[in-house]
């Protein structure tokens, strides 16, 4: 029956995983299949328990389990344990690895995007919850001069704060006012909330009058692919990016670690955007 891959998580109805793999399976000729399976919050335990026992290959997590499913793993990469979370297991000879890859992927499609290293960037992170945590993470362990966190509950960006101490990375917390006051400090805004995402088409998190022209703004929303935040950005002559990119290098990175090749990530993202095309946005 060949090698049976999956995804962990509560809904998974919508979640465009399932297509882009199976496709990368049959075009690369790789005999499995990848399936959406719903679990609920109960069954997490089980349900990595069932990895093992089934000789499921391979699983990407997502939302709500990504931190639930950490303690039933054997192992977890380093790059995980400092996220805080895991969006891919793999099952090698029966030991369950956790990876994370939404991060990297994000950090991916950013260094693409503007053709040059963010290493002397300074980046205003939006946010501060699971994805931030990711993309700050990644953003920080590949290397960038200086990051602000700014989030509607300010404290929750402690953690970010204190991570970038141990990682060695100039960072602050500031609020809504100061952010706002001085974004034309920042060379890359990245919003990583989910205001603006559909049906709240009409929101934005933070106003964009002191952006700089040559400023790249990012939003890790991919529904709808265009963002307000995205259209303002763009009326003031900024580069943006939108979430497809992350969503399919992190899917790409996941599939690495599971097969050891890459797969044609152009091919991930037309089944992306005809997906999205077609569903709610
Ligand atoms: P999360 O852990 O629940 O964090 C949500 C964040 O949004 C928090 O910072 C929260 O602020 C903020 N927020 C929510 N509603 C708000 C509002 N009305 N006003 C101001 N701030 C608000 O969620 P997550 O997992 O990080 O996901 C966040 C977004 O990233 C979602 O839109 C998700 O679709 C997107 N995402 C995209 C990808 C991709 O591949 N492109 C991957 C992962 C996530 P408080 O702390 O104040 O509550």
């Amino acid at each position: 029956m060949g090698k049976v891959f999956g995804l962990l998580g509560h809904p998974v109805g919508h979640s465009m995983s399932p297509n882009i793999h199976n496709d990368a399976f049959n075009q690369i000729g790789i005999e499995a299949t990848y399936h959406a399976f719903d679990v609920g919050l109960e069954f997490v335990k089980e349900a990595v328990h069932g990895i093992r026992a089934l000789q499921i290959a391979g699983c990407n997590v997502t939302v709500p389990h990504k931190v639930a499913v950490m303690e039933y793993l054997d192992e977890i990469d380093e790059e995980a344990r400092l996220i805080g979370a895991v969006n891919t297991i793999v099952n090698q000879d029966g030991k369950l690895i956790g990876y994370n890859t939404d991060g990297r992927g994000f950090v991916q499609s950013l260094i693409e995007e503007l053709n040059e290293d963010l290493k002397d960037k300074r980046l205003l992170l939006i946010g501060a919850g699971g994805a931030a945590r990711g993309v700050a993470t990644a953003l920080m362990l590949h290397g960038i001069r200086h990051l602000a966190i700014t989030n509607r509950t300010l404290e929750k960006a402690d953690p970010i704060v204190q991570l970038a101490k141990t990682l060695k990375t100039p960072a602050k917390a500031v609020d809504r006012a100061q952010a706002e006051k001085s974004l034309d400090e920042y060379d890359v805004i990245i919003n990583t909330t989910s205001v603006g995402m559909s049906p709240n088409v009409e929101e934005v998190p933070l106003d964009l009058g002191n952006l700089k022209r040559e400023a790249v703004v990012c939003d890790l929303i991919y529904n709808p692919l265009e963002t307000k935040l995205l259209k303002l950005a763009k009326k003031e002559g900024a580069t943006t990016i939108n979430g497809v990119g992350m969503f399919v290098n992190q899917a790409a990175l996941s599939f690495e670690h599971w097969n050891g090749v890459t797969p044609d990530r152009n091919r991930m993202r037309k089944i992306v955007l005809e997906q999205l095309g077609g569903t709610t946005c």
